[in-house]
């Protein structure tokens, strides 16, 4: 016998049908749970900017301490602020901790430049900072939705939202005030810190980093391949920058930044939403949430 063409359409739409039951059963079952979102992302990296540029000392900045405290409780974490002062301004970094097992540490920075020093036409104007402090920290809190127990009962995982990265070579002030206050308080050595910054770009392009961790680099990017972003993580060295992981990394500890460098809007009043993607934020986040849950990794192998 032989099938009629509308037979035929209607098996296969049966067919179709029942592998998306299965596909579907399957993404059920996976104990990794939610998948990262990078819509729910770029939700965060909005309320960022809507509090406006969120330089350290200002009321933005403390507001938007206050916000990234609060999904992360809400998130199930256990969070405490970390603060002092520095010339005279309050500094305020927030570390969300869950999890038993050796110290996995992933950071970024919520405040943002207080002045455009690289911008062509007006300089004197903060920074809105949708991609620089913004995007880093929307990953970040959408990744503490998502981290599952298949992550926490392994390890001890850390988020870590630094203040006053991006005041640096103004006022006589260093970059990175808030992280390297983070990392001198630190009480058990990381297993491995990962940094990301300025990941947002819709132009997005993220190459290896001169001062990080090749290994890690190398594991990062691998699982990046495999997840089909190769066109957006390229395994190749571009810029060397001076970021949060520099006092993890001056302390021996295997770390690694995240960053897509290469971004004409940086440090400029141009770096405003219309710049930014949740797409962007997707790749970062499921390359992240697939570190995580993968296989336990030797992030420094002469130790092992
Ligand atoms: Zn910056």
């Amino acid at each position: 016998m032989r099938r009629s063409p509308i037979q035929l359409t209607i098996w296969r739409g049966l067919a179709a049908s029942l592998v998306l039951v299965f596909v579907l059963l399957a993404v059920g079952c996976d104990d990794g749970g939610a998948a990262f979102s990078g819509r729910q992302a770029m939700n965060h990296l909005r309320t960022q900017v809507g509090f406006g540029p969120r330089p350290v000392g200002s009321e933005a900045n403390r507001r938007t301490s206050d916000y990234i405290a609060q999904v992360l409780e809400r998130n199930g974490w256990q969070v405490e602020f970390q603060e002092f002062t520095q010339g005279g301004l309050p500094i305020r970094n927030v570390i969300a901790t869950k999890g038993t097992g050796p110290l996995i540490l992933l950071g970024t920075h919520f405040d943002t430049r207080p002045v455009a020093d690289r911008d062509p036409v007006d300089r004197s104007q903060p920074i809105l900072g949708a991609n620089d402090g913004a995007s880093g920290t929307a990953v970040l809190l959408e990744l503490s939705r998502v981290i599952s127990p298949k992550v926490t009962d392994r390890y001890q995982i850390m988020l870590a939202f630094f203040d006053a990265e991006d005041r640096g070579n103004l006022n006589d002030w260093p970059f990175s005030v808030g992280a390297e206050y983070m990392a001198a308080h630190l009480e058990i050595a990381p297993r491995m810190v990962i940094v990301v910054d300025m990941v947002g770009d819709a132009q997005q392009e993220i190459y290896y980093e001169w001062n990080s961790s090749l290994v890690l680099m190398e594991h990062i990017w691998h699982i990046a391949d495999t997840l089909g972003y190769s066109q957006w993580f390229i395994p190749r060295y571009n810029h060397a920058v001076i970021d949060d992981h520099i006092p993890f990394v001056r302390r021996g500890y295997p770390s690694v930044l995240i960053i897509d460098f290469d971004y004409t809007y940086w440090h400029t009043t141009q770096d405003t939403l219309e710049r930014v993607s949740a797409d962007s934020l997707q790749r970062v986040g499921i390359v992240l949430q697939t570190l995580l849950e993968g296989e336990p990794f030797a992030s420094n192998p002469a130790a092992q």
